[in-house]
C-alpha cells in the first residue's frame, strides 16, 4: 500500500516509517525542511523515490499545505497524520500549539478529499490528553477508555502551555470526527490516543539537548537533578514507542478498525519504577540517579483503570513491558549525536 505520513522526522514518526518499509508499504513523507529530507534519506540509502519519497511542507497550519504531498502516481491509499507540536513552551498557545494541531488536522482530512480520492483510510495520531479529565485528578472509581473525552474549554486551553497542549490534541481530534460526520468522505478513520511515550530515540537529532519532550522525561534523572526524592508521578500509565508505531499501521491495514478510536497503552508506570530500572540495568548512571533511600515517586493508589481491550483485539498490539521500554530508551541515548 502506498502511504502518506506526515511529520517524518518526529520521534513517533521515525517508527512509523521504518516499520511500514519493513511491511513492505510505499511511503510519501512530509518534514519541515530540505536538511530533515536529507537525514531521512541518509537513514534510507537503498531505496528508490518508488519506496520513500519526500516532500517538504514548511507549515502545517497553511491551507492547502498538502496539496502537493497527496497527488501521487500510484495513488496514495492511506494517510497518517503525526506532525502536530509537542512541547510545554509555546509563548502563544493560539498561534503555536493550537492553529497548527486543529488547522493540519482539518487541512488533511479536506486535501484527502480534494486531491486523493483513492484513499481509503486516515489515521490520526491524537493522546490519551484528549480522554483525560485532570480536574477528576486521578479517579479511583473511573475506568479510562476510547469512550471518555477531556472537557476542557477554549478558555482554560489558553491559560498555560501544558493545558494548550492537551486542548489542541483533543480539539484537533474533535475536528476530525466532526469531519467525518459532516462530510461523510468516502475514507474511515481511525484515531490513535497514547499516554507518554517512551522507546528508543531514533530520530536524527544534533544532541540530546533536542530530545522528543515525552524522552526528557526518562532523561531527566539521567541528569543528577533530584538526587533527595523522586517526583512525583503525576503520569502513571506509559506506552512504547514501537507498539504506538505498529498501532499505527494496524490501523491501515485491518479493516476492523475503521471509524474507532483506539487508547493505547502498555499499562502503569511510576517514577520510582523508571527509577529502579535504570538502576539495576545502568551502573555508569548510579551516581546521577535520586539516591536509593530518596522517598516519593510512587504510583498514586488508589488511581484510575485503564481499558486498552480494543487495541489488543482489533489492533493485536501486545504491549512491550516498562522494564524492556525504559533500557532500550536510555541505550538509544548512547547514540544521539553519534
Ligand atoms: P516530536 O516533537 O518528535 O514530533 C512532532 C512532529 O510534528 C515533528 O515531525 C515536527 O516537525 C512536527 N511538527 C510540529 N509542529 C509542526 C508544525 N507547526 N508544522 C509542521 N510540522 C510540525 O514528538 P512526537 O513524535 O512525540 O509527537 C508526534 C505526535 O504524537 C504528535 O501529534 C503528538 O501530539 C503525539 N503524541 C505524542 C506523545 C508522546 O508522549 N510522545 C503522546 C501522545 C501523543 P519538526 O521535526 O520539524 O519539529
Amino acid at each position: 500500500t502506498k502511504v502518506l505520513l506526515t511529520g517524518g522526522s518526529g520521534f513517533i514518526a521515525t517508527h512509523i516509517l521504518q516499520q511500514l518499509l519493513e511491511r513492505g508499504h510505499s511511503v510519501v513523507t512530509t518534514v519541515r525542511s530540505q536538511e530533515k529530507a536529507d537525514k531521512i534519506k541518509e537513514a534510507y540509502p537503498d531505496l528508490g523515490y518508488d519506496r520513500l519519497d519526500i516532500v517538504i511542507v514548511p507549515d502545517v497550519a497553511q491551507p492547502n499545505a498538502f496539496d502537493a504531498a497527496l497527488i501521487s502516481d500510484p495513488p496514495l491509499r492511506a494517510v497518517i497524520h503525526t506532525a502536530s507540536p509537542f512541547h510545554f513552551n509555546a509563548t502563544d498557545i493560539k498561534k503555536d500549539m493550537l492553529d497548527p494541531a486543529i488547522n493540519g488536522t482539518t487541512g488533511i482530512l479536506k486535501a484527502v478529499v480534494s486531491n486523493a480520492p483513492q484513499v481509503e483510510r486516515v489515521v490520526i495520531t491524537s493522546s490519551f490528553g484528549s480522554m483525560l479529565d485532570r480536574s477528576k485528578g486521578f479517579w479511583p472509581d473511573h475506568t479510562y477508555s476510547d469512550a471518555d473525552w477531556c472537557p476542557l474549554t477554549m478558555e482554560e486551553a489558553l491559560q498555560h502551555p501544558g493545558a494548550g497542549y492537551q486542548a489542541s490534541k483533543t480539539f484537533a481530534e474533535r475536528a476530525a470526527w466532526d469531519f467525518m460526520e459532516k462530510e461523510k468522505p468516502s475514507f474511515t478513520l481511525a484515531t490513535i490516543c497514547p499516554p507518554l511515550v517512551f522507546g528508543p530515540a531514533t530520530q536524527s537529532l544534533s544532541s540530546l539537548d533536542a530530545l522528543n519532550t515525552s524522552n526528557q522525561f526518562v532523561r531527566s534523572y539521567l541528569l543528577g537533578t533530584s538526587k533527595e526524592e523522586i517526583p512525583p508521578t503525576m503520569n502513571p500509565i506509559f506506552v512504547d514507542v514501537r507498539d504506538v508505531a505498529l498501532a499505527h499501521i494496524a490501523a491501515i491495514e485491518k479493516p476492523e478498525a475503521a471509524n474507532k478510536r483506539f487508547f493505547i497503552t502498555g499499562g502503569y508506570c511510576s517514577n520510582r519504577q523508571i527509577v529502579d530500572i535504570i538502576r539495576k540495568h545502568f551502573p555508569e548512571y548510579h551516581a546521577q540517579l535520586p539516591h536509593v533511600s530518596a522517598e516519593g515517586g510512587d504510583l498514586p493508589d488508589p488511581v484510575y483503570k485503564i481499558d486498552n481491550q480494543p487495541s489488543k483485539e482489533i489492533l493485536g498490539i501486545q504491549y512491550r513491558t516498562l522494564e524492556e521500554c525504559i533500557t532500550d530508551t536510555v541505550r538509544s541515548f548512547g547514540s544521539v549525536g553519534k
